[in-house]
């Protein structure tokens, strides 16, 4: 069965997840009742977000918060801030998360929230504003065992705790209703960094098993955000990987020596687009995905790999999903024809909810971890879901995605017969 060959713009974040579900639920000879169950979510909320913005307007934005599933602990996911963050993307996200908590076996279902907006026209103080006011709308679905943000494209630990402030505001003091917030507001060390630390290990368990040494391999990095920024630090400094390119919204900058990450990371600091970066040659966004490289890591938006722009001329080993859905699923299926193995997002990606869980235990518990600590526990957790993801591949003779999914979807099916369902 091939999935429908659709672009991005016509295929939505929705049915890219409902394409790649039943190929697992077959594996896995899932009931009809049950798929159904776990297809659709348990509850979403649409709300009407009124912002008053700096010239005195009105201006009405339009969020959301879905809840996909709740059967292993409290729903979990991030807010993003987009322009295209709509009903479908969202309610795709937060089917992801359900699949990437399980699969991660930590405590929690999966949620996801999103603002159509762009943020890049607002003022720090109607971000603000936006924030609160968005927190107040969806905070009858909150709370540390009900429903517990946390920071996604756009948003950060700042917009975190504006969130804290205004649900502690009417619930009292609650660091453990949000995660990803500063760390002197109760945040975890070691989370801001922990997406893109989490690819890491992952690269190097794929590494060490498949051959693909990551000291001196050529890595190239799409977006330089949270996710590809700290990652192209970490497998440089840590991995002694050559990172040979990465790229912003405006473009990239290629250096076939490797770029100087520290350099760049500086330099990107100062809101400079990496194509600016004296040390390599800028290039299109176009032309960075045709860069010969072991690892291409998309770690920007969902819906880049397609059969249209690149899924048959990527130049890799290995495409890393650091991103949320960034393959579409006929893209998915070239690559697998062309023998280039993709790890999924919610395996690659998912050190960012990992650290959440540890934060939140934190929280709870009123006990501070120490970094080193984080890394460890980050480490070992992963690496158990990778191991599984890749021994249970091995078995079926299906891939990493279709082996996660499979493994994802029995542990919360399971919760929901034993709850009775
Ligand atoms: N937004 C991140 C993700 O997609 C983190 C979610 C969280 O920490 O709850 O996994």
């Amino acid at each position: 069965m091939t999935a429908p060959a659709t672009p991005r713009s016509a295929m939505s974040g929705k049915a890219i997840v409902a394409s790649q579900f039943d190929r697992a639920a077959d594996l896995i000879n899932l009931e009809g009742y049950m798929r159904r169950i776990l297809m659709s979510p348990f509850r979403e909320v649409q709300v009407e977000v009124p912002v008053r913005m700096d010239d005195g307007r009105i201006e009405v934005f339009t969020g959301y918060r879905i809840q996909h599933n709740g059967a292993r602990g409290p729903c979990k996911g991030g807010i993003r801030y987009h322009p295209d963050a709509d009903h479908d993307e969202v309610l795709g996200l937060a089917a992801i998360m359900t699949w990437k908590t399980a699969l991660m076996d930590i405590p929690f279902g999966g949620a996801k929230g999103g603002v159509t907006v762009d943020p890049k026209k607002l003022s720090k103080l109607e971000l603000e504003r936006l924030t609160r006011r968005f927190t107040q709308r969806i905070s009858i679905m909150l709370g540390p065992y009900r429903d517990i943000p946390a920071p996604d494209v756009n948003t950060n630990a700042q917009v975190m705790a504006w969130i804290l402030d205004e649900y502690s505001s009417r619930h009292g003091y609650t660091p453990a209703a949000v995660t990803g917030k500063p760390v002197s507001l109760g945040g975890s060390l070691g989370r801001e960094e922990a997406t893109g630390r989490g690819v890491m290990y992952v690269m190097m368990e794929y590494a060490r098993d498949f051959g693909v040494p990551l000291k001196g391999s050529r890595v190239v990095i799409q977006g330089f955000g949270n996710v590809g920024g700290h990652l192209a630090r970490l497998v440089a400094a840590e991995a002694g990987a050559k990172v040979v390119a990465v790229s912003d919204v405006n473009g990239g900058i290629v250096n076939e020596q490797g770029l100087d990450v520290p350099a760049l990371l500086a330099h990107g600091a100062a809101r400079r687009p990496v194509s600016e970066f004296p040390g390599g040659q800028a290039i299109t966004n176009a032309a960075l995905w045709t860069i010969p490289c072991d690892w291409l890591v998309p770690a920007a938006l969902g819906g880049v790999i397609t059969r249209e722009a690149n899924a048959r001329t990527v130049d890799c080993r290995v495409v890393v999903e650091g991103a949320n859905e960034p393959t579409t699923p006929t893209a998915d299926l070239i690559l697998a024809e062309r023998g280039i193995a993709v790890i999924p997002d919610f395996l690659a990606n998912a050190g960012g909810v990992t650290v959440s869980y540890y934060e939140w235990s934190q929280n709870l518990q009123q006990y501070r971890w120490t970094h080193e600590q984080v890394n460890r526990e980050l480490q070992a957790t992963i690496t158990k879901a990778y191991v599984g993801v890749r021994d249970l591949a091995k078995q079926r003779g299906v891939t990493f995605r279709t082996a996660a999914y499979a493994i994802a979807l029995q542990r919360v099916a399971e919760a929901e017969r034993l709850r009775g369902n």
